[in-house]
């Protein structure tokens, strides 16, 4: 606290990110980065764009990047919207289509993130309960509102909702309905293909899980026109160049070699099958998930004193410290052998 703060930053809670140890012997499965590296292609992509132009600017409307996310979404350049980083495309939506004056929705559990976007620009906020299996209650999101936000599927759960009930919501909202789809690659269905009948709904997707890309920061959001361009003009008045030049060629290569992509994909969700297995046989509750983690509890055992003897064993998992969920350990799916490493280690806890 200092007395030449700003009264709003004095209030702020800001988002607290997960650990990047400076040691590099430790097992990390607490932020959901790929294990796996990006593809080589998209190495090869970054090494011929480094020379001398990067004293130029980038395109600042990252076309060609746009025109690459929009083919791999049969969508038009219109309707794609870059960032640096999903939760900048988040941060854009949430000042662009949130701020009404009706108090937005969130489930009760979900991304952090998104109450913090609130702090940050006074956009009021109610909670909507998930149920008692962790899963976002359709039905209970039918009532005015500024707006709805939520992942799917969901953060830190892991719970997929389903398309009809997407559709839904997006019908009976008269604002804008926010579907971010960090995981959805992991084996939800994505409301991509509600966009041409529901112009309401925005969804936010990112580089970092599935691309393997969390050190470059490119996120996306796809939407009707009219929404793209409310975020392209907050992008406008704040930063006109938030994607570097590396980025761009990255992100093109990377959505270019679709065989790894897949690979990799493939191998996650296999790990984790293998892993809830695992999991379940020490022990744990273990939620189904749609995603690159898990998320799980063990009834014996307090989540935030396993998640500090896990630490001291070497092996980083997330916690968090919040009503419904503080007995979760969520858990990402790191290699087979990383995941035995976990296992080992919580073998001798539990
Ligand atoms: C990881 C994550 C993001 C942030 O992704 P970046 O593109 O790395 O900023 C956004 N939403 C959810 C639910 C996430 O888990």
């Amino acid at each position: 606290m200092s007395r030449y703060w700003s009264p709003l930053v004095a209030r702020l809670h800001p988002y607290v990110p997960g650990e990047q140890p400076a040691e590099s012997n430790l097992v990390k499965l607490n932020t959901n980065e790929s294990p796996y590296g990006p593809s080589p292609r998209v190495l090869e992509a970054l090494r011929a764009e480094l020379d001398e132009r990067l004293r130029l600017y980038p395109p600042p409307e990252s076309d060609a990047l746009r025109d690459a996310i929009a083919h791999a979404h049969g969508l038009s350049r219109e309707n794609v919207f870059v960032g640096n980083g999903s939760d900048e495309v988040l941060a854009h939506a949430f000042l662009g289509l949130m701020n009404q004056p009706e108090p937005i929705l969130l489930p009760d559990i979900t991304y952090s993130f998104y109450p913090v976007y609130c702090g940050l620009y006074g956009i009021r906020y109610e909670t909507v309960s998930v149920d008692e299996r962790f899963a976002i209650d359709p039905a209970a999101y039918a009532r005015p509102n500024g707006g709805i936000v939520f992942a799917n599927p969901n953060a830190p759960t892991g719970c997929a909702l389903l398309l009809p009930a997407l559709a839904a919501m997006a019908q009976a909202s008269r604002r804008v309905v926010l579907v971010d789809e960090a995981y959805v690659d992991f084996g939800a269905a994505s409301a991509v293909s509600l966009l041409p009948r529901h112009d309401n709904v925005l969804v936010v997707r990112t580089f970092s899980k599935s691309r393997a890309l969390a050190g470059l920061r490119l996120g996306y959001a796809l939407g009707h026109p009219e929404l793209i361009e409310a975020l392209t003009r907050v992008k406008n008045s704040f930063n006109s160049y938030p994607v570097d030049r590396l980025a761009q060629v990255a992100g093109i290569a990377a959505l270019e070699d679709v065989a790894y992509f897949e690979a990799m994909r493939d191998r996650v969700i296999a790990s984790r099958e293998r892993l809830a297995a695992q999991l379940s046989q020490l022990g744990f509750e273990v939620l189904p998930s749609a995603t690159n983690f898990l998320f799980a509890r063990h009834l014996g055992h307090d989540a935030k004193q396993l998640t500090r003897e896990l630490r001291a064993r070497k092996v980083l998992v997330r916690h968090f410290d919040k009503p419904r969920i503080a007995q979760f350990l969520r858990i990402t799916v790191g290699t087979d052998a990383q995941c035995d490493a976990l296992v080992s280690a919580l073998a001798e806890l539990v």
